[in-house]
């Protein structure tokens, strides 16, 4: 049985979660909780980091962060996990799906610039559509299977139209563009680090940033808003969309041994590309020059893919343990 993307737990993980039941810290706040945040926020090449509890309610608070609201519109690839647009919804705005790339399989860059051209217009500080003047405050990439599109090219354009850049980048911890690390640039990245991730804390997420206030105020929206230490004082709607201590414990035992998963997905990748790149109709998810993935999710594109799914399925040696797909 080959699992289609299995935890890896054999680091400090038991000795970790072991320290927060003897502690007894293993709620809301703790040091794992600040650790892990620092962890994944340098792994990025980003100054802050804030955790969530998981990577749609990272991406949910990023965009309400932005002012993201009803009836805008946020830019977002046509090929990606619900997640990224359930994200979306929940600010009541909607998305403008953006055909991929069919070679990298991440969006279009060429469509995108064409359909700003065409489509929008620039008032004050945002892009509108034409059709219906409805604002375009943001564009979410979302690097899908830890690929990547050429995010210069990506942010100029952002600039140009006065997009916010806001990464979903969780699937794409370890992964670079011109070694500059995903999640790091736009104004907000976001991780996730569910069982099906190239590290995972069971559930949970982290949002990266290098802006101070929105880092505070990520921090602020995701903690139930509370403004008073000692009184129940709360100056907005806030969330508890907090990553317990417990849960961040396995997260620094796991981000200890990211660099080593990475090398053995390169491994992994490698063999099964040479394998099967001469058999039948398969082909392979394009690699920019520039782009250094992490190898998350080795995946290939056939014509055959429903016969296939049934063998793999028939003979039990394929299985998501994810939870979610
Ligand atoms: C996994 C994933 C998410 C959501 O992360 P969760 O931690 O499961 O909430 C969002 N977007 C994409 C593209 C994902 O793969």
């Amino acid at each position: 049985m080959i699992l289609l993307s299995g935890p890896n737990i054999s680091g400090n993980e038991w000795k970790y979660v072991k320290d927060c039941l003897d502690t007894q810290w293993v709620s809301s706040v703790g040091s794992y909780v600040n650790k892990f945040e620092q962890m994944v926020a340098e792994f990025a090449g980003c100054k802050y980091g804030v955790a969530a509890s998981n990577g749609t309610s990272a991406l949910h608070i990023s965009l309400e962060l932005l002012g993201v609201k009803r009836n805008d519109y946020v830019i977002v690839p046509n090929v990606t996990f619900i997640a990224s647009l359930n994200s979306i919804k929940y600010t009541k705005a909607d998305p403008i799906l953006m055909d991929i790339d069919p070679e990298t399989w991440q969006m279009d860059l060429n469509l995108l610039e064409e359909f700003l051209e065409n489509d929008t217009y620039i008032k004050g500080n945002h892009s509108f559509l034409k059709k219906n003047n409805r604002r375009i405050p943001a564009i979410m990439p979302v690097h899908v299977l830890g690929n990547m599109c050429d995010m210069d090219k990506l942010t100029g354009i952002a600039t140009r139209y006065k997009l916010h850049v806001v990464e979903d980048a969780t699937e794409a911890l370890g992964s670079y563009f011109n070694n500059r690390h995903s999640g790091s640039f736009g104004i907000l990245g976001s991780f996730s680090f569910n069982g099906n991730k190239i590290i995972t804390t069971g559930g949970g997420g982290v949002i990266v940033t290098n802006d101070e206030d929105l880092a505070k105020r990520a921090k602020h929206l995701t903690t139930q808003a509370k403004c008073d230490p000692f009184e129940y004082i709360h100056d907005e709607i806030g969330y508890n969309y907090r990553l317990v201590n417990v849960l961040a414990a396995m997260g620094v035992a796991q981000m200890e041994q990211l660099p080593d998963f990475i090398k053995r997905k390169h491994e992994i990748d490698t063999f099964y590309k040479n394998t099967l790149s001469s058999t039948g109709d398969i082909s392979f998810q394009k690699v920019l020059p520039e782009v250094n993935p992490n190898y998350w999710l080795f995946t290939f594109k056939t014509k055959k893919q429903k016969e296939l799914l049934k063998i793999l399925n028939e003979k039990k040696c394929s299985q998501d343990h994810s939870g979610c797909q």
